[in-house]
């Protein structure tokens, strides 16, 4: 199988029943996260006997699903998250989308799924935000793009699910975290963990989202944003957010994140971070870092930024961290000018506001 070619063409029925235009606008000028739909999706079925097939672009709407479909059991799925942005001079762009169609592929190995050819998952992309275009917001928002694979054989055994649905959706969305660019309170775990050696934490699969709730309600119940998770082994070692990837920024100026090592998510926003403060002459160390030395570092000045990262909430600073035994804020507890420049290094690229020597907009 040719992982480059795409052989896929989409059979496209357009959905007969759009959101009216004024419906349209006024919920535009209320954006959440997750929770607006465009009136499109892309599916494509997979059969162990036939391959991938039947791509199409229709009304978006409800799968009918047996009871006995194995993902409601067995949970094989896995998904993607990437964003579609409106850049000033009217274009519509996406963001390094070949990183999430590899990044899919790893996930579906890891989860003994069927792997959709690069390019495949590109057209589906692609069709179903040319489709949708006018979903996608002006400003600061983006059209939030979920690509997600399930297993959908009626089958109760233990083994691969000889069917699946691959599906993408969209979603027009505004800033992630409630406050905006404020800098955000976040829980470290010291009870839960997120992934181990040899488990899926390196996977994108929804199991661990499912098993990451139970954490990321208790930091809610403490009047936090968002779970940091240290390592299973020792509970001792940085990994990451609940849903972002993490970085620290040190008094010479360097950057810190911690190694991806199996058990971390590989960030398409942090390593585009790593390269884009490489590019501009910052050390960036990839090196694991505990969550003592975290606070030794606040106590003793040396450290002085933290920020998370990811698609959805792109850079946000960490103004202060909570755990069992107390809290602290790190440096003034707001977004600090490292965090700042990072995001707006980013932002300005993925909107086409700033140069894009790498190429990473298409
Ligand atoms: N870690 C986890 C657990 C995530 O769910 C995400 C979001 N995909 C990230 C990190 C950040 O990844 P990306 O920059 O590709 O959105």
């Amino acid at each position: 199988m040719n992982a480059d070619s795409s052989r896929l063409s989409f059979a496209v029925k357009t959905n007969a029943n759009p959101m009216p235009e004024a419906e349209r606008q006024a919920a535009f000028g209320n954006l959440g996260f997750g929770t607006l739909f465009s009136d499109h999706m892309a599916v494509i079925r997979w059969h162990a006997d036939k391959g991938w097939h039947g791509a199409e672009i229709v009304a978006r709407g409800p799968f009918a699903l047996d009871p006995a479909s194995s993902v409601l059991h067995y949970a094989q799925e896995i998904f993607e998250g990437m964003k579609a942005y409106r850049t000033e001079d009217g274009r519509t762009v996406l963001f390094r989308p070949e990183e999430n169609a590899r990044r899919f592929n790893e996930s579906a190995r890891r989860m003994a799924m069927p792997e959709l050819p690069e390019a495949d998952f590109l057209a589906a992309v692609e069709e179903l935000v040319r489709i949708d275009a006018k979903w996608i917001p002006q400003g600061e928002g983006s059209l939030y793009l979920r690509p997600f694979m399930f297993a959908s054989e009626t089958f109760l055994g233990v083994r691969p699910s000889r069917e699946y649905i691959f599906c993408v959706i969209a979603s027009p969305v505004g800033p992630y975290f409630k406050g905006g660019a404020k800098a955000v309170k976040i829980w470290v775990s010291q009870n839960y963990t997120r992934a181990a050696l040899g488990g899926t934490g390196v996977a994108k699969c929804g199991g661990n989202y499912a098993a990451s709730l139970v954490a990321q309600a208790e930091a809610s119940a403490q009047g936090c944003d968002q779970v940091v998770f240290l390592d299973a082994a020792e509970h001792r070692w940085v990994e990451e957010l609940g849903g972002m990837n993490i970085f620290f920024v040190m008094e010479d100026g360097s950057l810190l994140t911690p190694p991806l090592g199996g058990t971390i998510l590989p960030g398409v926003t942090r390593k585009s971070l790593i390269a884009l403060a490489r590019d501009q002459g910052l050390t960036v160390r990839e090196e694991r870092y505990s969550f003592d030395q975290w606070k030794a570092d606040v106590a003793s000045g040396r450290l002085r930024e933290a920020f998370a990262c990811g698609t959805a909430a792109v850079v946000a600073g960490i103004g202060t961290v909570k755990f069992a035994d107390g809290e602290f804020a790190i440096g003034d507890g707001a977004t600090g000018p490292v965090t700042t420049r990072m995001r707006e290094a980013l932002v300005g690229i993925q909107r086409g506001q700033r140069p894009d020597p790498q190429g990473w907009v298409r």
